[in-house]
């Protein structure tokens, strides 16, 4: 930018802000940083704060606005809420021992990725940085939690579950290339840019993820030869993605990352794949109506006590496992927990007392880490005896720790030793260390506090010199010492005294005694502060040590938190402990929906049992009225597949449950309550990606497919993918299909593997009772107007609605009967009928007319009537 007659401080901004054009500059003056140009528009906007400018008087004054440095994390965290990023220019020089202009000089860039303050960060989600790329076949996904050191890599060669992943991840940033962009909006369209949108994105060149060049950069990150040691030595692409992050963190933190010595390589094949719209669904972390957490199976599920414990409980929520091994691991330590619940109790009050020990270990490293910070180490670290003791009594793998503490004790002894429980947060104004750790320290401390005494004995000696018995030694910040004396004495004043303040009462004067004392006192005060803060910074440095320790008693202790808060969770709501086989059977009895039996309130939630097999119950239709529980049952039998192999007892009486690869769940588009989704071509993309996807090991559920079309459409569709997933490999997949089309039980006779079932309601007196029991049979009714009766639709409409349903039913309607009406008894199956329907419509009518009677106005009309029907039908 050219700004005529830039003043010299304009243009040292000018040249800094270059250097990062794309993010709001913090430009440090004084006590406040200001913003100016852009930056200032948009800033002022965001943070409501006051757009002034620069030099008013100019004709093309510089818009400008400031905040207090003191204040600026919260302003920063708003500017980041918000997308942005912001860039802190600071003050490299003392301004009171430089001459002319300051130096100043960019030191850190703030992304929304790269947040380190727990305070503007949830406590229980990561936040990750992800970078994502693709070369031939393969794509690749690294990301990083800074705020923990999380280092995770994958790759993959299918394009549609990566787009998955990034959702799974759930990253506040992300970095990718023009390039991959172009790439993935060609293969799943709009998709890619619902994804992108809320997050922070930035582009970087091609040449940012150059896989030779990450695999260098990841090898002198870990100080190590290869890539061997951490199992990821054949990616290519994700080693170009992980590389990626490095640059960049390293660009923006302009500070080495010490902490984030390893990187964890993962598979889709680890994990049973739980793909977003499965997660949207099932409402696992949002709901889909509020948005927010309440009625979600998190909310369930997450009563753990630390926030690292809320972190690992999402993951393993989000990546439940597939190895039958590890899923056995985890139920046997919830199963030893809930049979010493006395135990498991006791440890979650002890973790009540542990901080975010994975956050404060990296504050520590990053040397953000404040006197208080360190003091919550400590108290944390200091829990770990009780709850080491309490672990004693438990036996399962998962509750032991074969490392030992001992280094991190005498890290917490050395913390007790030196920092004051209360500390302030200023680094550097005193007030860190305790009386007693270092005797220079304790030294300058003496002299300020015989400073005290030095100043009564002063007011002693003064009194009877001047013989005034009012004048007063005091103190304050704008003037320092100073002796006051009233007005009405102050003709007996001595020479020597240098007048410096008049009062209304009283005058204030500093002899050079006095002068000489402040300084002493001031130099001392200053050498304290600057004393307190070297020595808190031995200690910081001694948490630095022991850092990858803490950061592995973090996560053990995460693994204990998590393993007891699903034992409190399954003893609290008499969950059972599932089996898991490997015959492809679910056999769930008397089962719960976790969420809906805590949400209806007053209302007994009837159990249901759900029985699955290869054999003959692969595909269960389910038929039922609208509001009998079909949703409710289906979305049940996801979740405690889900939950078992998280590793989470389930709400049943007995549970088996067949190991799973995938679970795909789609809503028809009318119940799609999530907005802006419900569209017929997202639910059919959908329906596509799980014909695609799913296989013999996978569990699909169907929730009224085809809703989002016209009838016939919709039924025909749906009838299609029925079959297909029968048919599919030969093999079938299981599903669960709730439907409205009760014309889909018709299918059983011809497939074998599936069955029909219903959410049986009983009649009575003209008004239906939910019984809420899936029993064997389809349905043949619908009962719409029933319900609308029950949600209070008006006694008029309810008649109307009966007369046209009789006059339908009587064939009264035309082609509508076949689409609505249940089928009268005898006749043809209603499916054949749908079928035959349209065109036999058109040739009855075309039948009944008699030409001879007919006028051509008529004929006309006639054929106009005749084209309306066909063209509906088409629809
Ligand atoms: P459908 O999908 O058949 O229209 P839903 O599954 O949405 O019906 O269930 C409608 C409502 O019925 C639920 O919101 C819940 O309040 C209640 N409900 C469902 N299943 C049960 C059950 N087993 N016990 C008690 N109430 C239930
Ligand atoms: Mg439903």
């Amino acid at each position: 930018m050219i700004v005529p007659k830039a003043t010299p401080v304009i243009r040292q901004y000018l040249s800094i802000k270059e250097n990062c054009p794309d993010a709001i500059l913090f430009f440090r003056m004084g006590d406040f940083y200001e913003m100016f140009f852009e930056d200032a528009k948009t800033a002022s906007r965001i943070l409501e704060i006051t757009l002034t400018s620069r030099n008013k008087k100019d004709v093309d004054p510089i818009p400008m606005c400031g905040i207090p440095a003191k204040a600026a994390a919260g302003y920063i965290s708003r500017l980041l809420d918000s997308g942005l990023k912001v860039a802190i220019c600071d003050q490299m020089e003392d301004p009171a021992h430089s001459k002319g202009l300051v130096k100043r000089d960019l030191v850190r860039i703030i992304t929304p990725g790269m947040i380190l303050d727990n305070e503007y960060l949830d406590e229980k989600t990561n936040n990750y940085l992800l970078a994502a790329s693709a070369a031939g076949e393969r794509y690749g996904i690294s990301c990083l939690d800074i705020s923990t050191g999380s280092f995770r890599v994958m790759e993959t060669d299918e394009g549609d579950i990566f787009r998955d992943e990034i959702q799974r991840i759930s990253p506040r940033e992300i970095l990718l290339t023009q390039g991959f962009l172009d790439r993935m909006e060609a293969l799943s369209g709009n998709r890619m840019r619902e994804l992108l949108s809320g997050r922070s994105v930035t582009y970087l060149e091609e040449r940012a993820f150059e896989p030779d060049t990450g695999r260098e950069r990841l090898l002198e990150q870990f100080k190590t030869r290869t890539l061997e040691g951490f199992g990821c030595d054949q990616m290519t692409v994700g080693i170009g993605a992980a590389g990626a992050i490095l640059v960049y963190v390293q660009e923006t933190q302009k500070q080495a990352l010490t902490h984030v010595a390893r990187i964890e390589p993962y598979h889709f094949y680890d994990y049973l794949m739980v793909d977003d719209m499965t997660c949207r669904n099932l409402e696992l972390m949002k709901n889909l109506r509020t948005g927010t957490r309440e009625g979600t199976l998190l909310a369930i599920l997450d009563k753990t006590m630390t926030p690292m414990g809320g972190r690992m409980l999402k993951e393993w929520m989000r990546y439940p496992l597939l190895s039958i091994q590890d899923i056995v691991k985890r139920h046997d330590a919830v199963s030893e927990a809930k049979s010493l619940i006395s135990i498991c109790r006791e440890l979650r009050l002890e973790l009540g007392r542990v901080s975010d020990l994975e956050r404060l270990g990296s504050k520590v490293v990053m040397g953000h880490a404040t006197a208080r910070d360190l003091v919550a180490l400590k108290q944390s670290i200091r829990s770990f005896p009780a709850i080491s003791a309490h672990l004693a009594g438990l036996t399962s793998t998962l509750f032991q720790w074969d490392e030992t503490p001992d280094p991190l004790f005498e890290l917490a002894d050395l913390i007790e030793r030196g920092i004051r429980e209360d500390a302030p947060l200023s680094l550097h104004e005193g007030g860190l260390i305790k009386p007693g750790f270092n005797r220079d320290l304790d030294e300058l401390i003496r002299l300020s506090r015989d400073g005290r005494s030095f100043l009564a004995g002063l007011e002693i000696q003064e009194r009877e010199a001047t013989g005034i018995q009012s004048l007063k030694v005091r103190y304050n910040r704008v003037f320092g010492y100073y002796i006051e004396i009233p007005k009405a004495r102050s003709e007996s004043i001595p020479g020597h005294y240098i007048r410096k303040q008049t009062l209304v009462n009283a005058e204030r004067f500093i002899t050079e005694e006095l002068k000489a004392f402040e300084h002493k006192v001031l130099s001392a005060q200053e050498q304290r502060a600057a004393l307190e803060f070297e020595l808190f910074e031995t200690i910081r440095k001694a948490a630095m040590e022991e850092n990858s320790r803490i950061q592995r008693m973090g996560a053990f202790l995460a693994r204990i938190d998590v393993l007891t808060a699903l034992t409190h969770v399954a003893d609290s709501n008499r969950y059972v402990r599932p089996e898991i086989n490997t015959e492809g059977k679910i056999d769930i009895e008397d089962g719960r929906h976790p969420v809906v039996e805590k949400m209806i309130a007053g209302e007994r939630f009837i159990p249901n049992t759900v029985r699955m097999d290869p054999m003959e119950n692969q595909i269960l239709v389910v038929t039922g009225p609208n509001m009998a529980g079909k949703s409710t049952i289906l979305r049940q039998v996801a979740l405690l597949v889900l939950m078992s192999q998280m590793g989470s007892f389930v709400p049943a009486l007995r549970a088996s449950i067949s190991l799973t690869d995938r679970i795909f769940t789609r809503v028809g588009a009318l119940d799609n309550l999530s907005q802006g989704q419900s569209t017929f071509l997202v639910e059919m993309e959908e329906t596509a990606n799980i014909l695609n996807n799913a296989t013999e090991q996978s569990l699909v559920i169907m929730d009224e497919i085809g809703r989002g079309t016209s009838t016939f459409d919709g039924l025909s569709i749906a009838w299609a993918v029925a079959e297909y997933l029968h048919d599919l490999n030969g093999k079938g997949v299981k599903t669960l299909f709730a439907t409205h089309y009760h014309e889909l039980t018709e299918l059983a006779k011809t497939k074998l593997r599936l069955k029909n079932y219903n959410v049986a309601v009983k009649e009575w007196n003209d008004e239906i009772i939910f019984l809420r029991k899936l029993v064997e049979g389809g349905t043949n009714r619908s009962y719409g107007i029933q319900v609308a009766r029950l949600a209070g639709v008006p006694d008029p409409v309810i008649r109307r609605a009966k007369t046209i349903l009789a006059k339908i039913e009587n064939g009264e309607f035309g082609m509508i009967e076949v689409s609505r009406a249940g089928r009268p008894a005898g006749k043809e199956p209603a499916q054949l009928h749908l079928f035959k329907a349209p065109a036999h419509a058109v040739l009855e009518r075309i039948r009944r007319t008699d030409l001879m009677k007919m006028t051509p106005i008529d004929a006309m009309n006639l054929l106009h009537d005749l084209k309306q029907t066909a063209e509906q039908m088409g629809e």
